[in-house]
């Protein structure tokens, strides 16, 4: 290197070097700003008045809100289809729509999300079980979704199509996947999406724990109940089960368990008992 030309050169790179990490966020900021001037097309309404009959409860301003959510999704997360499986605006729009009805009104997305990869139908995982006698269990299941810590999360179309068409069955494998991956935002699953900055967890845990705690009894009883007894298995599962029956049967969560509704309605900042 030209001895004269080293500290310029170095220089640049410095400030190359200290620009660079800001040009993401600014580039983001800017790609965002340009598609809030966008109109939502009309085949993605056309798609979503006949796939998620859900969006019919919304107020309009919510409506307007989960729009522009939506368009952001679709620009940011790259969703592919695994085991033959094609990859069209509907796939896309009907999975956004669904996921980002648990960012209204809270701002920001789903920071730790990578990508979104979708199977025709069921889908089979191999998970290694430690069991009590620390023996190794190989356990291969069929899933309709699945999310991990490490940011990808993994959904069958046939059951995003199943849990979108009855809007009142408490069943939703969207909302509770995206559930699990707000839950996985800040750490390891543990039943608590990001509740702000300045709010303590220490209530939620309070009113959650004690629903955990009484849905498990229930279980262990055999007594039938609004909550499915998938939500007994740990807390992470309990969290994303009372948020499909709190989307889809909201009436029923706030009459039968108002201490949880009410913490939901905390935490996801909308009030879908009030959008009938
Ligand atoms: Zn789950």
């Amino acid at each position: 290197m030209d001895g004269a030309l080293a500290p310029v050169l170095l220089t640049v790179g410095a400030l190359v070097a200290l620009a660079w990490p800001l040009a993401g966020p600014l580039h983001r900021r800017w790609r965002r700003a340009r598609l809030a001037r966008q109109p939502f097309p009309h085949a993605w309404r056309t798609i979503l008045r006949r796939r998620v009959p859900l969006l019919r409860r919304l107020p309009a301003d919510l409506r307007l809100q989960l729009h522009a959510l939506v368009q952001r999704f679709v620009a940011e997360v790259p969703v592919i289809g695994c085991a033959g499986q094609e990859i069209d605006d509907e796939v896309r729009v009907v999975i956004a729509a669904q996921a980002c009805l648990l960012l209204l009104n809270r701002g920001g997305g789903f920071e730790g999300l990578r990508e979104v990869l979708v199977y025709p139908g069921a889908f089979a995982v191999q998970h290694v079980r430690t069991g009590p006698d620390g023996v190794q269990h190989d356990e291969r299941r069929a899933l309709a979704g699945e999310s991990h810590g490490r940011g990808a999360l993994v959904l069958s179309w046939q059951d995003v199509l199943d849990g979108a068409a009855d809007p009142s069955d408490g069943h939703n494998v969207v909302i509770h996947e995206f559930a699990h991956r707000l839950d996985q935002d800040h750490g390891p699953a543990n039943g608590a999406p990001w509740l702000g900055p300045r709010r303590g967890y220490a209530q939620w845990s309070r009113v959650l724990g004690a629903e955990y705690a009484a849905l498990r009894a229930r279980v262990e009883a055999g007594v039938e109940g609004l909550i499915p007894a998938y939500g007994a298995i740990d807390a992470a599962e309990f969290y994303a089960v009372v948020s499909e029956l709190y989307f889809e049967r909201p009436i029923e969560l706030r009459a039968a368990h108002p201490a949880l509704y009410a913490q939901l309605r905390q935490a996801y900042r909308t009030d879908p008992a009030a959008w009938q």
